[in-house]
């Protein structure tokens, strides 16, 4: 406890901007802060909930490799939410074990709380990492859910505040192996499927400076700008390949001759003084974060690294609200914060409501494609994505319902 007093005191006295907007009362029933790098102001709109909705349990199920959770309250509501597609699997006794007896018979208003509680609770803290976070974030998709359905309102209502009815998009592509005319080739493709706006290459050999085939990042940059860059904006992601902060600025200084309008993970994601040297150097604003676990080195990186758009994953990195807080800590900075996502499972419609009720999630976000893995309708207007972009899930909860004669037929996990 004196160590958790010790750092509060150090966030009020070393970044009073970010405090400002980050620390708040904690609230009523909780007398003892949970987070130890501060208490952040909450999310959940209690006034939609009036009433306890106490939690009586969160399973999960699968069927044909999707991952299923329902949350359950004490008063016989219902919600589901479907989990990360691949992680999930890997995770499902950090989830049937750690996460959802931790949640059993708490209070799901006090969700903010809760994402701090589970991980603080025994020695919970020492999984910090993508298979814990992808669990707790499964865990409060399907929370929010309930919430939402009890309250009758959306998931971004709930969180803050739903302030956009579409979302800008920009397709994500990765054909790291294909040659630069191939590689165009299907950049184009999928820059049409959705008459995107934004588009995001891949560049460099991922965690590895050589790239698969020889001499494509050089290639590759100048070829979309060239066809692509009048009616896109441009993004490129090199996914941690260059060992060196010189080769990174090297990189940089072409996408920037090409117009490129951000460049993610130039050096391995865990090189924090290499990627704040990386942004110092360049013009063109650097992207990071898809691979971090902690609110501290966030906060850090916010702060100190110079880099300018901030990538939560919000399954990797613990939900929306955990997420959320990143983008509080990077408006206060002036900053956007926009979010990796994972493709498959729901990952879309997560990405719509962070999209729909944060104030700063930058000009466009990340799209790998609507699923069509399990039957899901929406229950507020229907989902769609055309002329580059998305409608912004707006039905109770996280705004879609699944077929429940499917998910009556999915194995639930003991
Ligand atoms: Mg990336």
């Amino acid at each position: 406890m004196a160590a958790s007093i010790n750092r509060r005191n150090f966030l009020f006295s070393t970044s009073m901007p970010a405090a400002s907007v980050l620390v708040g009362a904690i609230p009523q029933g909780h007398s003892k802060p949970v987070d130890p790098i501060g208490t952040f102001e909450p999310f959940i709109q209690r006034d939609h909930l009036p009433d306890p909705v106490i939690i009586d349990s969160l399973d999960l199920h699968e069927r044909d490799d999707n991952w299923f959770i329902r949350a359950r309250s004490k008063d016989g509501a219902e919600a589901w939410s479907v989990g990360h597609p691949g992680k999930m699997e890997l995770s499902q006794r950090v989830f049937t074990k750690v996460i959802a007896p931790y949640m059993r018979g708490k209070d799901a208003r006090d969700l903010d709380q809760l994402v701090d509680g589970v991980f603080l609770s025994g020695s919970n803290y020492k999984m910090q990492g993508q298979l814990f976070w992808v669990s707790l974030a499964a865990a409060e998709f399907a929370i929010l859910d309930l919430l939402g359905k009890i309250a009758k309102c959306s998931a971004a209502d709930l969180l803050g505040g739903q302030r956009r009815r579409q979302i800008d998009l920009y397709i994500a592509n990765n054909h790291r192996s294909k040659d630069p005319r191939e590689s165009l080739r299907r950049i184009t493709k999928s820059v049409a499927s959705i008459e995107a706006k934004a588009l995001k290459i891949k560049i460099g050999g991922r965690m590895k400076v050589v790239d698969q085939v020889p001499g494509r990042t050089e290639k590759i940059i100048p070829m979309v700008a060239e066809s692509l860059g009048e009616r896109c904006t441009l993004y490129a992601d090199a996914n941690s390949s260059y060992l060196s902060v010189k080769k990174a600025i090297e990189v940089g200084r072409i996408l920037e001759a090409n117009k490129f309008a951000f460049y993610e993970e130039p050096v391995p994601f865990d090189y924090l003084d290499e990627t704040k040297q990386v942004a110092e150097a360049l013009d063109i604003p650097i992207a990071w974060g898809e691979q971090e676990s902690s609110q501290w080195r966030f906060k850090w990186m916010v702060e100190n690294s110079s880099v300018r758009i901030f990538q939560p994953d919000l399954f990797y990195y613990g939900g929306l609200i955990r997420s959320l807080r990143v983008a509080r800590m990077a408006a206060a900075k002036g900053l956007d914060c926009t979010p990796h996502i994972s493709g498959g499972g729901l990952g879309f419609l997560y990405m719509g409501i962070y999209a729909a009720c944060c104030p700063n999630p930058g000009p466009h976000q990340e799209y790998k494609g609507l699923s069509d893995n399990f039957p899901w309708e929406s229950t507020g207007d229907k989902i769609t994505v055309k002329a580059g972009t998305m409608t912004a899930p707006n039905g109770p909860g996280i705004g879609v319902n699944i077929d429940p004669g499917y998910l009556a037929k999915a194995n639930q996990i003991k």
